[in-house]
């Protein structure tokens, strides 16, 4: 039988590569619901390529030129996920949550009712609403896998162990573009320059957050919330070839490496499949064993990535705090992108956001629902614009 699958930002690049790989074995899914922001045109040819019959369009503008552009389509076109329930009358299989940013969320928690099992790529979602995610999990019986690569290693080293099994965890960074640069000549970068990622490909986003180290300080964060461990069981340990995505320490002794190429595709394709009779195997380019001849793992210059000092501000619970971090730093990158901050005061301010007495208290506070997390998302954004524009 065919799996029923849907994929929520089906046009970015994470949903991109779930396309690509569910090309190659057409058969075997059936496509029933694609959502993205505003890219109709590629939203139209994925809806062609796989006959999908619903499509959810956030951006007003785009989904009244997708409704008028191709009405004679039998496409049933939704603005929200509202809608949800008109569109899936029994549970889907397999959803891939890949929006980019805290707009994932709502999606998230609504989809997790409609689907089996759910692939979470958006971190931000992981970071600022875990314990509303896992409520919805258990509620609905839902099977959880996360993308993100150094999570999806984690949760293969782990899922067939009880957790408190699990002593220390290491995820691996590669130090960005700026590894090697002397801390002086960091202070005067341009977007340009930090936006050259020496290993991933990936979008402006999520590269600058690699050459700042932030993307590893939310990686911790995930981490910590997915398995439910302290942050004195997460390291941080560079490997500038990222091929080693995460090494687990057991408390029965054993260590486990997990190692694949540096490529989004061979976690994304190894969500898809539940058993080893219907996997059809993934043509990609393999790891040359050889270079697993000198693994050359290092401690974090903690002075040349001030970021890495925010982990001893988030609680070991889930907090409001960590919206105000995903918010301020969205917000902050942008101006940096836009030439409107330098990369010393994106890092200088985010750290002093974090220190005023008003954001402080949410350290304490856990959120109670989605709301909650969209009010302080909005209202962070506006306090940035206030402070350094
Ligand atoms: P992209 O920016 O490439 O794509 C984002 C997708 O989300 C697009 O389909 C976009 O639609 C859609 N989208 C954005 N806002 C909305 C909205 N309000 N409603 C509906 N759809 C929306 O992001 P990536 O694919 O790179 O990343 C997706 C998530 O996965 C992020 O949270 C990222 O941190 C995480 N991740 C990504 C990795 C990577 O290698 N790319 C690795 C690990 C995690 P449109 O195209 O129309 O704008
Ligand atoms: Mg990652």
């Amino acid at each position: 039988m065919k799996k029923k699958i849907a994929i929520l930002g089906s046009t970015g690049s994470i949903g991109k590569t779930l396309i690509n790989i569910i090309k190659q074995d057409k058969k075997n899914f059936e496509v029933i619901l694609l959502a993205a922001n505003k890219n109709y045109k590629e939203l139209f040819k994925q809806a062609k390529i796989f006959n999908v019959k619903n499509i959810i369009i956030n951006d007003k503008k785009s989904f009244l030129t997708f409704k008028k552009k191709y009405k004679n389509n039998k496409i049933r076109i939704f603005q929200n996920f509202e809608s949800l329930d008109k569109i899936l009358k029994s549970k889907l299989d397999y959803t891939m949550s890949a929006i980019s940013g805290i707009d994932g969320l709502d999606p998230t928690l609504k989809i997790i009712k409609k689907t089996k099992k759910i692939a979470i790529a958006n971190k931000e979602s992981i970071i600022c609403g875990w314990n509303l995610i896992d409520k919805e999990l258990k509620k609905n019986k839902t099977k959880f896998i996360p993308v993100d690569s150094e999570h999806f290693s984690i949760w293969s080293l782990v899922k067939d162990y009880n957790y408190k099994f699990i002593d220390k965890i290491y995820i691996t960074a590669s130090g960005g573009p700026f590894l090697k640069w002397p801390i002086s000549k960091i202070k005067k970068v341009t977007p340009a320059k930090a936006l050259k990622h020496p290993n991933w490909s990936m979008g402006k986003k999520i590269s600058i957050d690699s050459a700042t180290m932030m993307n590893k300080v939310f990686e911790v964060i995930e981490t910590q919330r997915i398995f439910n461990l302290k942050k004195s069981s997460i390291k941080i340990l560079i490997h500038d070839k990222s091929y080693i995505h995460a090494i687990v320490e057991f408390k029965n002794g054993l260590k486990k490496i997990l190692a694949h190429d540096t490529n989004m595709k061979i976690p994304i394709f190894n969500t898809l499949y539940d058993n080893i009779n219907e996997v059809k195997f993934l043509k990609s380019k393999n790891l040359d064993i050889n270079k697993l001849n000198n693994l050359d793992l290092k401690n974090l210059d903690k002075k040349k990535f001030p970021l890495t000092k925010i982990l001893n501000k988030i609680s070991n619970k889930g907090s409001l705090l960590e919206t105000v971090l995903i918010s301020a730093n969205d917000e902050l990158v942008n101006l940096f992108l836009k030439k409107k901050i330098s990369y010393v005061e994106l890092q200088k301010n985010l750290l002093r956001l974090l220190d005023l007495p008003e954001f402080r208290v949410f350290r304490k506070k856990i959120p109670k629902n989605i709301n909650e997390i969209n009010k302080l998302n909005t209202y962070v954004r506006l306090k940035i614009k206030e402070l350094c524009i």
